[in-house]
């Protein structure tokens, strides 16, 4: 656990310094409030605000997997 939780700091580390920080924007006429992208984020950056999902930019650590499991493609990186 202790090996996980460094290399998820480093991975936040490297997002953060490393170059230019995206992260993920939900559109929320695309959104159905399925909550999958709030299921699948390993930073815990997504909740649910008047039933669409809204991202915590400073959580994200711009990993892309709440954008490939997104079913209404409704999320994008900017
Ligand atoms: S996975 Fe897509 S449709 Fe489902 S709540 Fe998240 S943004 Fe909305
Ligand atoms: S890009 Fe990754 S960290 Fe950012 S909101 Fe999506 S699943 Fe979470």
């Amino acid at each position: 656990m202790r090996n996980a939780n460094f290399i998820f700091g480093a991975v936040v580390t490297y997002c953060t310094f490393g170059g230019t920080k995206l992260a993920a924007v939900v559109d929320i006429e695309k959104c159905t409030g399925c909550e999958t992208c709030v299921d699948v984020c390993p930073a815990s950056a997504i909740s649910m605000e008047d039933g669409k999902a809204k991202v915590d930019a400073d959580l994200c650590v711009d990993c892309e997997t709440c954008v490939d499991e997104c079913p209404s493609e409704a999320i994008s990186m900017e």
